[in-house]
């Protein structure tokens, strides 16, 4: 799961970040309407979790822009401003969600897997190329029914891959699927986790291949 987390108390921030990602979700994290309203339409997340009170405007006057450019990705409030009127200003706003601090890391991953289960785009999705089956809403791949072991990054670069199967995707797209903003990006990396797909292709009995287009990135397709 990849979200992007909206909120300018920077110690909050950072726990959220480390809690979320130890549970293998990707968090882009911005402080400002302006920065969530260039990321929101530049990327596309499973969840936008957005602060209200922020240093250039408050967060539910964000929704109505981002659903008129048609981003559905579902929206959690996570703020302050818990009373029952700033609650229900906020699902009114067309939040589909809505957690007041301070509040329980579990009851934040709960809401935010009740979200990605709720997304009609996530949970209709299973892809299937080959004998490979990659489904996003366990995160799971598998061949001939089989289920494969993948480290999370391996598992991201074989979901962006799958959702352009048979076309080139470029290594741009690759970094980006597998990195969330804040990560350090060891050179070569993306090709280190692309062999270690490969070699657990081979030993699973794949039918289909990760070709490497030269300088340009790389291709899944059945083998011919
Ligand atoms: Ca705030």
């Amino acid at each position: 799961m990849r979200i992007l987390l909206l909120e300018d108390e920077p110690e909050l921030a950072a726990a959220l970040m480390t809690a979320l990602g130890r549970r293998d979700i990707l968090v882009d994290h911005v402080c400002t309407l302006a920065d969530a309203a260039l990321m929101a339409r530049f990327e596309t997340y499973d969840v936008l979790v957005f602060d209200r009170r922020l240093p250039d405007g408050e967060g539910l006057d964000l929704i109505p822009a981002l659903r008129r450019e048609k981003i559905t990705a579902p929206i959690l409030m996570l703020t302050a401003l818990g009373g029952l009127q700033h609650r229900v200003a906020g699902l009114d706003a067309g939040a589909d969600d809505y957690l007041a601090k301070p509040f329980a890391i579990e009851e934040l991953l709960a809401r935010l897997r009740a979200l990605q289960r709720r997304s009609p785009i996530v949970s209709s999705e299973q892809f299937t190329l080959g004998n490979l089956t990659l489904d996003p809403r366990s995160n799971e791949v598998s061949i001939d029914g089989r289920l494969i072991d993948l480290a999370r990054r391996e598992y991201l670069v074989v979901e962006a891959l799958m959702r352009r199967a048979n076309r080139i995707v470029t290594r741009p797209v690759l970094v980006e699927a597998v990195y969330s903003l804040d990560d350090e990006i060891e050179s070569n990396a993306l090709d280190s986790h692309i062999s270690r797909v490969r070699r657990k292709f081979g030993a699973g009995g794949a039918s289909v291949e990760i070709r490497a287009i030269r300088n340009i990135g790389y291709l899944l397709r059945v083998k011919t």
